[in-house]
């Protein structure tokens, strides 16, 4: 109910025009219009199962609605099941993710989770846990807030998920640095201290690029038990 009410006191206070076209938005809009939604650069051709984004011609060989392995996952072994991506790192997208992260628009952040669930065919009350990727407690006293809580906010209501994984320690942003680096940059930086024998876990993040930090938070999750671990990301660099 509350998350209705504030969900309406946004939509009285803030921008309420289509990002693409100008055109005022119908309440049940969120940032695009239904008519420029389906210009956005939405993801399709991607593995479901590591995330990889697949060249066309390699879909007619497969099938991204079964969970087929595809070319690149066959080599690595993934802590994670399942993947789903909103968008292509592409403009206008880019450009609202980087507003959202770096500009203190929060509210966009938000709005862009709303985004997210209009495209997205994940269902939250399939998971034990929905949870955002952590910031460093550094990290989010800086920004003053983690965008991929928010997006989980527009994903899924107003509530705070329980602390169960954290980020122990404050590293570079893994945008200044190179697929290698990535992977070293995010080593051990996650600690879970929950047992999750079982659990299903759905973790929500911004962007995924190497998907490096994703992978780590994940390996911790399965390492304290978590029968599956999902990922929702916003768009795929
Ligand atoms: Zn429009
Ligand atoms: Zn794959």
């Amino acid at each position: 109910m509350l998350g209705k009410a504030l969900s309406k006191v946004i939509y009285g206070l803030f921008p309420t025009l289509c990002q693409n076209c100008g055109r005022p938005l119908q309440e049940e809009e969120c940032l695009f219009c239904h008519n420029c939604l389906f210009k956005l650069p939405i993801a399709k051709s991607y593995c479901r199962r590591c995330g990889s984004l697949l060249s066309e011609s390699l879909l007619d060989f497969f099938d991204p609605h079964t969970l087929n392995y595809c070319s690149h996952c066959e080599r690595e072994n993934l802590p994670y099941e399942r993947v789903f991506i909103g968008f292509l790192y592409r403009e206008p997208i880019k450009s609202l993710i980087h507003r959202a992260k770096f500009r203190e628009d929060f509210i966009l952040a938000y709005q862009l989770g709303k985004l997210l669930k209009k495209l997205s065919p994940v269902n939250v009350k399939d998971y034990d846990y929905v949870l955002p990727i952590p910031l460093s407690l550094k990290r989010e006293q800086e920004r003053g807030y983690n965008q991929s809580l928010l997006l989980l906010w527009g994903l899924m209501g107003f509530h705070l998920p329980k602390k169960i994984l954290w980020r122990i320690r404050h590293t570079r942003p893994q945008s200044e640095l190179s697929g290698k680096e990535r992977k070293e940059n995010v080593k051990n930086v996650f600690e879970c201290r929950e047992d999750l024998s079982g659990k299903k876990i759905l973790l929500v993040d911004d962007i995924m690029t190497t998907g490096a930090t994703l992978k780590e938070a994940s390996k911790v999750l399965k390492k304290k038990g978590a029968k599956e671990v999902h990922l929702l990301v916003l768009a795929r660099a």
